[in-house]
């Protein structure tokens, strides 16, 4: 997943504003830094723990890190080395979000722990996405078809966007009834599960470009609401968005919570299947390196094509994708979403001038 703005962006050097959000819109692009093949990439890592949940040990975090220096010298022949692993605690690394950002943002969060979303308006947000993306109702129905309630016979955009809104709150009632060890709910009254958090981290002085997280990040938002998120519940995996201060203009944060929860709810979602800890840790860094592919390179998704890196992961079925791999069949620059620079990092001027305002 990366972040994705609702305008449309013009490929052109020449256009720093997007396309359909007039030519006011606060919207910028940051520069696409070139690699050469063979490049050795250095990238700061942090592990960000919620003491809370069950996390990863150091030993694994090593094997997640090497599968995606592996992955990404097999994809996208880059050699990676990455820092020592810093830990944080998630409260501390959020807490570093600039509060005037954070607070232009808070609209954008639907509150479905309080029961008092705006159910209408987060279907309309669905609508406006597709829209964005220039889905055809045929093609997204093929997709999620599967995972829709049988009942459902959307003949419409208009209609799927509905299906959708209710089977992602549905999902997400679903994960906020998990319970973590201490019997409490995993997602409690903090905003450690929010998306729209996690995705303002790096409008602060962010000194990290990947920040992998035991936290279970879902939740709903009126922005940017992808088809695949909604059927997962508005569970991420993991987000490459923008990082004022790093040298990629964008960081990755990464959960690992989907990849170790063994609740019935992540079991059916990844195919009826759990992973032991080592493996979790392999699939987990496999995956990474899609959201590399976003940081590095600003690729794209290249959808069913299961070679590819950057196919996302159908629900969590991180095992299937895995398996699909094939580096020889997805070489940079073989689809248009594999081009360097098809989708480039996007970041909001407005809200970079609140992070560096006194
Ligand atoms: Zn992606």
């Amino acid at each position: 997943m990366l972040t994705q703005r609702p305008c449309t962006f013009i490929l052109s050097c020449c256009l720093l504003w997007l396309s359909g959000c007039g030519s006011t819109s606060a919207w910028r692009h940051t520069e696409i830094v070139p690699i050469a093949p063979g490049a050795t990439i250095h990238l700061r890592v942090a592990h960000a723990v919620n003491g809370r949940l069950p996390r990863m040990t150091p030993e694994h975090l090593d094997t997640l890190l090497a599968a995606t220096r592996k992955t990404a010298l097999e994809h996208f022949g880059v050699h990676l080395v990455f820092s020592a692993v810093t830990e944080t605690s998630v409260d501390a690394l959020l807490a570093q979000i600039p509060p005037k950002v954070r607070q232009a943002r808070m609209s954008e969060i639907y509150d479905f722990k309080s029961g008092t979303g705006d159910r209408q308006r987060l279907s309309a947000a669905i609508l406006h996405t597709l829209h964005e993306r220039k889905t055809e109702l045929a093609d997204a129905l093929a997709y999620a078809r599967p995972y829709l309630p049988r009942t459902a016979e959307p003949s419409t955009l208009q209609e799927f966007s509905v299906v959708l809104a209710d089977v992602m709150l549905a999902r997400l009632d679903d994960w906020r009834a998990l319970k973590a060890d201490d019997g409490k709910p995993v997602l409690d009254d903090t905003p450690r599960n929010e998306w729209i958090y996690w995705d303002t981290l790096g409008y602060g002085a962010l000194p990290y470009d990947v920040i992998l997280t035991n936290q279970l990040v879902a939740s709903a938002e009126f922005t940017a609401v992808e088809v695949h998120t909604a059927i997962r519940g508005g569970l991420t995996t993991g987000t490459t968005t923008f990082s004022r201060t790093a040298p990629y203009g964008s960081f990755v944060f990464w959960s690992t919570f989907p990849f170790t929860d063994t609740s019935a709810l992540s079991h059916a979602l990844r195919g009826d299947e759990d992973y032991t800890p080592t493996q979790a840790a392999e699939l987990s860094g496999a995956y990474l390196a899609h959201e590399i592919g976003h940081l590095l390179f600003k690729f794209g998704h290249p959808f069913g094509h299961r070679a590819c890196v950057m196919n996302p992961a159908s629900m969590l079925h991180y095992r299937a994708w895995h398996e699909g791999l094939d580096a020889a069949q997805c070489r940079i620059g073989s689809l248009p979403e594999m081009r360097v620079g098809a989708i480039p990092e996007v970041y909001n001027l407005d809200w970079l001038r609140m992070a560096q305002q006194p």
